[in-house]
């Protein structure tokens, strides 16, 4: 552009005017708009589709209302001022855009990568165990409970790191619950809406034992399976024991894709079969079963789910015969990697530990509990579609 070539002189007001110079033309099946420096095209079919007309948009709901025609094609663009491009349909349709709004939605490779890093989901910084206090953000319970700042540096923490821990919150059985609904709403699972996790001498879940609990993720054998966990810590043990164990999942799957192409492949390629089969408060009882890898990609091929626990791990194993023995080769390559980036810390009371159920490890030290001290966590889950959800309103000050 020749705007480049101009003084930056006192004539600035020739210079802005020039400066913003805007051109839309035809370009086959596609329209190029040039803005400044900028070159941008967009496929005719797909400005058809987004008319931001109240005909073809509803304003109310923000939702498309036009029903899509196959051979719609441009007959004349132009720019209307600095700020817009009209461009007339062969459906006797004309249709105006917004700059601001066409440059949100340009197709160039950088442009949709911040879309999706900063908007969609934000991009993961992994850890390992030498990171960790580094890496744990720390916040106050009334900071994230009573400002908006404080809840979305909370959740964007949570969303990065996929670990956050909140102290000094109130000793009441409510304070997870009280949490999850500052977010939006508590996920539901057959072990209620809160579950305690205490030593039960009639144990019907593995975590309810006083026993050492492994490295694992919560419900690997649901479908949706919830994907934030806040466990808060309503009276921690006395003993030595009762430590937290966590691992960033993600760090250790892409160490092992570095160490050990081929037995990453495997973990990312055989689904193993999750299980679990109980009964919680009295009910009917329950047999849940997902099949699925260990680890998982989203569709922009970011790891997006780890599933690992041991006693969830069915003793059905739905693979062909040959890819059994392997898969265990490289199952123990992943925990080789695993010990050595396991971090061990003793939650305190009134502290809440809340994490991605979805990418990071958690388990505990055993304990001794006696009369007077029972070691207490309430937990409750969160989706992260609705995490998400008031974050992106949070972020754009709507
Ligand atoms: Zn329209």
């Amino acid at each position: 552009m020749f705007a480049r070539f101009l003084p930056r002189s006192p004539h600035a007001e020739i210079y802005t005017q020039i400066r913003s110079l805007l051109t839309a033309s035809i370009e086959s099946q596609y329209v190029r708009v040039n803005h400044d420096e900028k070159s941008m095209k967009f496929p005719q079919i797909w400005l058809r589709d987004n008319c931001c007309c109240p005909e073809c948009f509803h304003e109310g709901t923000q939702s498309r209302i036009y029903k899509f025609k196959v051979g719609v094609r441009a007959e004349r663009v132009q720019a209307l001022d600095d700020k817009s491009v009209q461009i007339e349909w062969n459906d006797r349709h004309t249709s105006v855009y917004n700059l601001k709004w066409l440059g949100e939605r340009d197709f160039s490779p950088e442009n949709r990568q911040k879309y999706i890093d900063e908007f969609y989901r934000l991009k993961h910084v992994f850890w390992g165990k030498e990171d960790f206090k580094k890496e744990c953000k720390e916040f106050e319970f009334d900071e994230v409970m009573g400002t908006n700042e404080g809840l979305r540096k909370w959740m964007e923490a949570l969303a990065i790191y996929g670990v956050a821990l909140i102290n000094n919150s109130p000793k009441e059985k409510t304070t997870a619950r009280r949490l999850a609904d500052r977010v939006g709403f508590i996920r539901k699972t057959h072990y209620g809406e809160e579950f305690s996790v205490m030593s039960k001498p009639d144990a019907k879940n593995y975590a309810y034992l006083s026993a050492p609990l492994p490295l694992h993720t919560d419900l690997p054998y649901y479908e949706y399976k919830p994907g934030l966990n806040l466990l808060h810590c309503f009276t921690q043990s006395e003993s030595s024991g009762g430590q937290s164990l966590t691992a960033d999942a993600f760090y250790v799957a892409e160490r092992l894709k570095q160490k050990d192409p081929k037995s990453y492949e495997i973990l990312t390629k055989v689904p193993v079969d999750w299980n679990d089969i109980g009964s919680e408060g009295g009910g009917e009882g329950f047999h849940s079963i997902y099949r699925s890898p260990m680890i998982n990609f989203d569709a922009d091929g970011r790891y997006n789910r780890i599933n690992l626990s041991i006693p969830q791990r069915d003793s059905h194993f739905t693979v062909k015969l040959e890819e059994v023995i392997p898969w265990y080769e490289a199952y123990w390559k992943l925990i080789e990697i695993l010990k050595e980036e396991t971090t061990t810390f003793k939650l305190k009371e009134g502290q809440l530990l809340t994490f991605n159920n979805l990418r990071v490890l958690h388990g505990r030290t055993g304990y001794d509990d006696n009369e007077t001290n029972v070691r207490h966590i309430i937990g409750v889950y969160l989706d992260w579609d609705i995490v998400y959800a008031r974050w992106r309103v949070l972020k754009s000050g709507k």
